[in-house]
């Protein structure tokens, strides 16, 4: 069997950019990542069938109902969920799997499968995540106070996680989750201590 790794983050800290980095590395070459089915909208930029397969919400209704989901979650107003089968056919063939959840997704999965992997990447700061959103350019501020608000929830999830990483230097990060992803090893005791020190703040 493969390894399975759950990532989440919340929304806005780089979750995306340092998977696809990670998956660049050669190290990652027998590593799938999963595709999900999701009832929102799809962006300008995405393509059906690569980055999510764009569904509607009574499709979305038939798979829960035919038990099609590993699991499956609403976020931000929109349903997601990860094809079951597919896990398990990549798993079977010895191949790692890296699924991209929001934390009630990665609870649901590590609940079936408690040898999974849950990965949790964290902003240094709250402002920092702030100030990133608005970088992007993407949200209303309603959006971004709501993304915020959320990321609140995400945290106090994600920190029972079974590995954190601080997103506060794109290839630092970068390192942090190819160690976790790649190795058996732990973080150096620096860039642990800076995860620790981060998430403190963000619980505070
Ligand atoms: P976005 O709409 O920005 O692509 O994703 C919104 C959130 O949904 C992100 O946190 C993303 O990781 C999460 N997500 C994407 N696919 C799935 C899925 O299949 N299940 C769950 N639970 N969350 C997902």
């Amino acid at each position: 069997m493969g390894k399975l790794f759950v990532i989440s983050a919340p929304s806005g800290t780089g979750k995306t950019s340092l998977i696809q980095s990670a998956l660049k590395d050669p190290r990652a070459s027998s590593s799938k990542l999963g595709i999900s089915c999701t009832t929102r909208d799809r962006r300008a930029e995405e393509i059906e069938g690569t980055s999510y397969f764009f569904i509607s919400n009574d499709r979305f209704k038939e798979k829960i109902l035919n038990d099609e989901f590993l699991e499956f979650a609403k976020v931000f107003g929109n349903y997601y969920g990860t094809p079951k089968d597919w896990v398990l056919a990549t798993l079977e063939k010895k191949e790692n799997v890296i699924l991209e959840l929001d934390t009630q997704g990665a609870l649901q999965v590590k609940a079936r499968f408690p040898e999974a992997n849950t990965i949790f990447i964290i902003p240094p700061s709250y402002e920092d995540l702030q100030k990133r959103l608005e970088k992007r350019n993407q949200d209303t501020d309603e959006v971004i106070n709501a993304r915020l608000k959320e990321a609140k929830k995400e945290v106090s999830i994600g920190k029972s996680f079974d590995r954190i990483l601080v997103n506060n230097d794109f290839d630092e990060a970068l390192e942090d989750l190819k160690t976790f992803m790649f190795t058996n090893n732990d973080l150096s005791k620096n860039r642990k201590l800076h995860a620790e020190k981060s998430l403190d703040l963000l619980l505070d």
